[in-house]
Order: C-alpha cells, then sequence, then structure tokens
C-alpha cells in the first residue's frame, strides 16, 4: 500500500458567478434577473448609502424600474439586532432577493439577513464549528447579488459572515454554503473613491486571508494556487491603488485578488485572524486595520512552525533575500509605505483587557489553522510583540 497522509482526503468547494469589469454595476438588473429575483431589498452600511457606489447601484435599479427596498442600518462590526432589523424590513417589504452592496459589513449583513429570512432557529446556532451549518434549512434560499466597494474582506465570494453576538461579546462565524451569494458583480469604478487609508487597510484584509492561507498546514492545493496569485497582485497593486485611487488597473487588481484570497481561506486561517475577531470584538476596531498590524507580529512568532513554507513564499514572490525572514521584511515595509502603525497601542488598544482577548481568541475557529499550535501561551506571545 502507498502511504498517502501527505494527501489525505478532503472535501472542497469552489465558487460563485462573477461579472468582472469597470461599469458592470450597469448589469445589476440582468444579474437579478438571472438569479430569479424581481424585489430586491438592497442592504448596505450607513455611512455609505449618500455615497457614490451605493447611489449608482441605486440609479441603475431605478433607470431599469425595478422595485426595491433599502436598509441602511448597518453599522461596522455588524449585530445580530442588524440582522434582526433587516430579516423584518425584508419580510415587511415582500422581498424576494437581497443586493449587498458596500464593504465587508455590509455584504456580511446582507448575507445574513438572506440566510435568516428561511430560519427558525436563532442565528447564532449556525456559528462555524462542528456540524452546526447542517441545521440551516436550506429550502427556497433567498438569492444574493453581492457588490463590493471595498477591495479587502472578499465576502461577495464567501461561504459565511461576521457577526457580532453583543449579548456574548464576541464576533462570531455565520457559516453555510448556501450563504454564497449568486452573483458578485466586481466593478472596480466602484472603488476609486475610496480613500486611502480604507484602500490599505481593507487590502491588508486581503492580503492576510491570502498569507495565513498559504501557510496554514492543510491540504488544499487549489487553495495555495489562488493564495499565491492573490498574493503576486497584491504586492504589486496595493501600493499602486494607495498612491492612486484612480489607477483602474490596480483596483481592478485588488478587487480579483481579494476575491480570489476568501475563496481561498476556505482551506484556514490563522492567529491573525483569531486575535482579530478578538480585538474587534472587545474594541470596535476595524478588521482590516487590526490585520495589518498583527500580520508580521504573528507571522514572526510562527517563523519556526512556518519556516518551510515562509522561504517557499519568498522565492515564489521574488522577495530579496529569499528566505522565511524575507516575508517579515515585507510586510513590515508595505504598512509603512500604507501609513499603518505598527503596534495595537497606536489606535488605541490597552492592557487592561488583554486577557479577555486571549479567552476569545484561543476559542475562534480560525486559530486551529495557525501553524504554532495556538494557546493561551502563543497569543499572549503574539499580543506581545504586536502592543510593544
Ligand atoms: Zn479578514
Amino acid at each position: 500500500m502507498l502511504d498517502l497522509s501527505s494527501r489525505p482526503e478532503r472535501n472542497w468547494s469552489w465558487p460563485t458567478s462573477i461579472l468582472f469589469g469597470a461599469g458592470r454595476v450597469a448589469d445589476l438588473p440582468g444579474a437579478l434577473r438571472d438569479a430569479g429575483a424581481s424585489r430586491p431589498l438592497v442592504v448596505t452600511d450607513a455611512a455609505l448609502v449618500s455615497m457614490a457606489p451605493v447611489q449608482s447601484a441605486i440609479a441603475v435599479l431605478r433607470g431599469a424600474g425595478v422595485p426595491f427596498g433599502l436598509f441602511s442600518a448597518v453599522q461596522p462590526n455588524p449585530t445580530g439586532e442588524a440582522v434582526d432589523a433587516g430579516v423584518a424590513a425584508f419580510v415587511a417589504g415582500g422581498h424576494d432577493s437581497v443586493i449587498a452592496i458596500g464593504g465587508g459589513s455590509a455584504l456580511d449583513a446582507g448575507k445574513a439577513v438572506a440566510l435568516m429570512v428561511r430560519q427558525s432557529r436563532p442565528i447564532w446556532d449556525f456559528e462555524d464549528v462542528g456540524d452546526n451549518w447542517k441545521r440551516v434549512d436550506t429550502s427556497n434560499p433567498v438569492p444574493v447579488v453581492a457588490v463590493p466597494t471595498t477591495a479587502g474582506t472578499g465576502s461577495e465570494l464567501g461561504r459565511s459572515s461576521i457577526i457580532t453576538d453583543t449579548g456574548a461579546g464576541r464576533k462570531m462565524i455565520i457559516f453555510h454554503p448556501v450563504m454564497m451569494p449568486d452573483v458578485a458583480i466586481l466593478d472596480p469604478d466602484l472603488t476609486v473613491g475610496l480613500p486611502p487609508a480604507l484602500t490599505a487597510s481593507t487590502g491588508m484584509d486581503a492580503l492576510c486571508h491570502a498569507l495565513e492561507t498559504f501557510i496554514t498546514p492543510n491540504f488544499h492545493p487549489m487553495a495555495d494556487g489562488l493564495a499565491l496569485q492573490a498574493l503576486r497582485m497584491i504586492k504589486v497593486a496595493l501600493p499602486c491603488a494607495y498612491a492612486d485611487g484612480a489607477d483602474l488597473e490596480a483596483r481592478s487588481d485588488m478587487l480579483v485578488a481579494s476575491g480570489m484570497a476568501c475563496v481561498a481561506l476556505q482551506k484556514g486561517l490563522g492567529g491573525v485572524h483569531a486575535l482579530s475577531h478578538a480585538l474587534g470584538a472587545v474594541y470596535d476596531l476595524p478588521h482590516g486595520l487590526l490585520n495589518a498590524i498583527l500580520l508580521p507580529h504573528v507571522v514572526t512568532e510562527n517563523l519556526g512552525a512556518a519556516r518551510q513554507r515562509l522561504t517557499e513564499l519568498a522565492g515564489l514572490l521574488d522577495l530579496p533575500g529569499g528566505e522565511a525572514e524575507s516575508v517579515i521584511a515585507w510586510l513590515v515595509d508595505l504598512r509603512a509605505t500604507l501609513g499603518i502603525p505598527g503596534s495595537l497601542r497606536a489606535i488605541g488598544v490597552s492592557r487592561d483587557r488583554l486577557q479577555e482577548v486571549i479567552a476569545l481568541a484561543v476559542q475562534d475557529p480560525c486559530a486551529a489553522a495557525n501553524p504554532l499550535p495556538f494557546d493561551e501561551d502563543v497569543a499572549r506571545q503574539m499580543l506581545g510583540r504586536a502592543m510593544a
């Protein structure tokens, strides 16, 4: 018998219909029709609703005579209460579909609203732990068209939403394959107005997805391929999109790369996301910014456990030196180029609640994929580096 322990049995899942290109938001009515929908609820972010990307999507719907409702009570780090309010708006308006438009918060909220419209259990019953996802009632799913206005989370191609349980004081990953949007419209025009600081932090989230995926020790070569190509594109495109927001080539590459990184992350993430979910829940700070600050510190802590993978990556990305340490040097440089601080203290994280953060982080579903077994001591070490 051949020993196939390095090629273990796995179940893999691959994605959705994508309409890519500048101006493709004009295809929104057709995308809805293709998804079998005619009365959508537009779910978006309170801060975004009056801004150009959402308004251009609304103008397209009006122009095509599509009867739609608007739910814009989504805040960053969306809560279960916001999802409940979205479900109520969906039912009250007699809608048959969701258009989720915005950054990660709006997309996650829109996907969760579409899921929860058909459920009788509370949303927390579907936390991405064990077989919880099998509890989802998948009869008559609500179609979702997702339109990202940032290039970061890639949630438009993802099968989960991050929703904050305000009662328990933690972020939960709500997962089911049916949550993958039916159609994603990747229109780089919609990201042109994104300010440099948000371009940087959301872009670093995409980079984190790709990098954590690439170094996690799990057998998923398809995800590795996507993660690697995403890293190659982000390495070139992110500094360009940051320096010149109107660079449509860079904006295009960031949108595609963030989507690829999100598809790839089904392989597993790691310590950056375990810690940033916990820090986000305790301090209500932006996900991308937390990740960007944490990434080099977490990779440094993982250096021993992930040396082979990081060395391979340094070669594939053509980094000077070609060693595992070269990846860290690149990340630190990039973070500085993008004007992102190196310490969590710079964004208001204090030491007094770190034990709470550690306790949440070790329970996070992303923790198990970290190259170094992720226990309280490892989490404390990583946070110590990131607070220094
Ligand atoms: Zn993320």
